[in-house]
């Protein structure tokens, strides 16, 4: 049986595939099972942060790999310790972290630390957590419910209670009562559609939040790890978040996923936990990822590699205004709005064949993701191949 053939009869149906299999890269560059090229605008999705085989991460996972790949968190976790300090310092703010091994998994633990949070004696129990419509927090049970998409509430019920769904930022306020004590949002919400809130409102909602003492939590699994140009988009947005998760580009392909939150005594020895969450390797590979972006970003390349995305996004944009209606984004987390999803979807493949893989969001997004470490050559080679699906709609 071919690859393709295998995947089909052992490996559940989840995923639609597209016909290609990747074997191999370097930087944002990939090479598939037939031996073709292409640039990677997607980077798995936001998760290769520091590009394919990055020489300094792959020897700092096989150098702790051939030390220790796993130990309990039974005991103590050097590389663990290490991640943490790394990732608050980073951050700016005052915050402990906790490691888990996904996305999901990290708004999980938000999850938990703002039910903990909303849990006073002798008061009634605040438990509400606000979410926005067209947001995504995972594919737990808890975190689809978490999920601003009905379409996403399908099948898996019944589900925990307390999640109530704003239509906008705007309407957040007016949805909080008494048993609400949280919020969760994207600052640029990525699956839903590369759609970046206006800073302006997010700090107005952060003033109200604490002065009524609810939870602000940023899920930046997507725009973290200096996404956005910052580290964190909450860095960008100026604001001081309660809880901030972080999942894909923060180990630059090996599974993490980690919770950061300033209510440092939240949890007592027992509360929370993960077998893998924070072990030598996935942490040693955090701290690989946040060396060379800590020093990319001081070097001032990230962002030089920003804006020379950004304008050959433009450019593209602007040649193709009878495809595209709008360029949205922030730093390497871009879209472009396409006139109609079957156009988009033709884009894709068509983008594919001429050797450059680039995603979608929501019904109408061409979304762009590359490698925070993408070359002006990769960034050039991409548009180029771009240029020929397009041409060739
Ligand atoms: C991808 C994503 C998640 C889920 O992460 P997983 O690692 O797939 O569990 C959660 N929130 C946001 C904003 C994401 O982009």
């Amino acid at each position: 049986m071919n690859i393709q053939e295998l995947d089909k009869k052992f490996v559940l149906g989840t995923y639609a595939r597209a016909d290609v299999e990747f074997v191999s890269g370097k930087n944002a560059r990939l090479v598939d099972a037939n031996g073709k090229h292409y640039i990677d605008f997607a980077a798995g999705i936001a998760v290769v942060s520091v590009g394919h085989a990055n020489e300094r991460l792959s020897n700092a996972i096989c150098e702790q790999a051939k030390k220790m790949i796993h130990m309990s968190n039974l005991y103590y976790i050097a590389p663990q310790a290490k991640a943490a300090q790394k990732l608050v310092e980073a951050s700016g703010y005052d915050m402990k972290c906790f490691f888990g091994n996904s996305g999901a998994e990290a708004n999980e633990g938000a999850i938990k630390i703002a039910r903990k949070y909303g849990e006073k004696d002798g008061e009634a129990k605040r438990y509400k957590i606000i979410t926005l419509d067209h947001s995504f927090h995972g594919r737990t049970i808890t975190t689809v419910k978490a999920t601003g998409q009905a379409s996403m509430h399908n099948y898996f019920g019944p589900f925990p209670d307390g999640f109530v769904y704003a239509k906008d930022i705007d309407e957040i306020e007016s949805l909080i009562d008494a048993h609400t004590v949280a919020v969760m949002i994207e600052l640029v919400q990525g699956e839903g559609g590369v759609q970046p809130l206006e800073k302006e409102k997010v700090q107005a909602l952060a003033k109200i939040l604490k002065e009524k003492d609810i939870l602000l939590m940023i899920d930046e699994v997507q725009t973290g790890v200096y996404r956005t140009g910052k580290f964190l988009a909450s860095n960008l947005y100026e604001i001081e978040p309660d809880v901030v998760t972080l999942a894909k580009g923060v180990g630059g392909g090996v599974p993490v996923g980690v919770v950061m939150t300033g209510k440092k005594d939240i949890f007592n020895a027992g509360d929370h936990g993960s077998t893998f969450g924070g072990n030598n390797l996935c942490t040693a590979a955090i701290c690989e990822v946040m060396d060379i972006l800590n020093e990319y970003d001081g070097s001032g390349e990230l962002e030089i590699g920003m804006i020379m995305f950004d304008k050959a996004l433009e450019k593209f944009y602007n040649a193709n205004t009878n495809l595209f209606t709008q360029k949205v984004g922030v730093g390497m987390i871009a879209g472009l709005r396409v006139k109609d999803a079957d156009t988009l979807v033709n884009i894709i493949i068509k983008a594919r064949q001429e050797g450059v893989i680039v995603l979608r969001a929501g019904k109408n997004t061409l979304r762009f993701l590359p490698p925070l470490t993408i070359t002006k050559e990769e960034i050039d080679e991409g548009f180029k191949a771009l240029n020929r699906a397009v041409a060739a709609l």
